[in-house]
């Protein structure tokens, strides 16, 4: 298959095909984010992602168990452009058991349930949301989504929007991943940050969650404003630290937590709320220097 690169997904989605049908991000305006920023967000002509779930089946046929729509927010595709998508994949791939795609909250919130359900039914099951805090100033900062018609200023809209998002998943079946950026409230706000996260995470209740560490890339609003304001970075401590309120904090039914995304120090999986004091307690030994964390060198974005 011939990419649009740069291209992303998540670590989980390693060993998916990954169908390009949009490129880069309707947003493009988070104010940490890199990704997409060097390409004008479009959705793909509906022939050309035929044809290459076309090629795909040829190649790959049987093996294909999982597909990752990509670009940045597959989801904002309109209903009409998803449905012979899913329902080429579902004709193409026999053993296809997962179809997954990055969403803001708004992109969920701006469709209707019985679109939801469509969407379920034909074989899309899988939301990676990334709120990246549950602190609403920190998650304002971020610029996460424009803030939803009708939401008043003064209230947590970003924080509600999230936990609408997930709900509205939930009621339709679809499985929701909830990504959390550790550092993303700088030194100021990071017990605060790592605080509201656990709040958030409880509230989304999603099926998996994740914790990515931020890296600050040259380029983008956030170094900006760290060159212009002085924003800076916990430093390694103060971001196990705000893993550890993470990880003791945050109460959902029942997730399955990982941290092995490149960009953090210290590897961690277990299911929460169970698994939280196991985790804490690893993390505790990381802080006391008795397990090596990751080397800076190979650490990634
Ligand atoms: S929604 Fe995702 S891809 Fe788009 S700007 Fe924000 S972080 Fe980047």
């Amino acid at each position: 298959m011939n990419y649009d690169m740069p291209l992303f997904r998540p670590p989980s989605e390693a060993s998916s095909l990954i169908l390009q049908a949009t490129l880069g991000c309707s947003w493009n305006n988070c104010t940490y984010c890199h990704m997409y920023r060097s390409k004008q967000f479009r959705i793909r002509d509906e022939a050309e992602i035929i044809e290459d779930i076309e090629l795909a089946g040829q190649r790959y046929g049987s093996r294909v168990e999982k597909v990752f729509v990509a670009d940045g927010d597959a989801l904002v595709m309109p209903i009409e452009r998803w449905e012979p998508i899913l329902a080429k994949l579902q004709r193409t791939f026999p053993f296809l058991r997962q179809v997954s795609c990055y969403a803001m909250a708004s992109n969920i919130n701006e469709k209707s349930i019985a679109d939801l359900e469509d969407l379920k039914q034909l074989g899309l099951n899988l939301f990676y949301i990334g709120p990246e805090s549950g602190d609403e100033h920190t998650m304002r900062q971020l610029a996460k989504q424009p803030r939803p018609a009708g939401a008043s200023r003064d209230s947590d809209y970003l924080f509600d929007a999230h936990v609408e998002a997930a709900q509205k998943a939930r009621s339709v079946r679809i499985k929701t991943s909830a990504i959390f950026l550790l550092g993303a409230g700088g030194v100021e706000r990071s017990q605060v940050h790592a605080e509201g996260s656990a709040r958030l995470a409880t509230a989304m209740d999603p099926d998996y969650l994740a914790a990515l560490t931020l890296t600050v890339v040259s380029g983008t609003p956030l170094a900006a404003t760290m060159d212009r304001l002085g924003w800076r970075l916990p430093d390694i401590h103060g971001l196990l630290g705000e893993l550890r309120t993470f990880v003791t904090e945050a109460k959902p039914n029942r997730a399955l937590f990982r941290t092995n995304h490149a960009s953090n120090h210290l590897p961690l999986g277990g299911t929460l709320p169970d698994d939280g004091p196991r985790i804490a307690r690893v993390i505790d030994m990381a802080l006391a220097g008795e397990i090596p964390l990751r080397p800076e060198q190979h650490r990634g974005l």
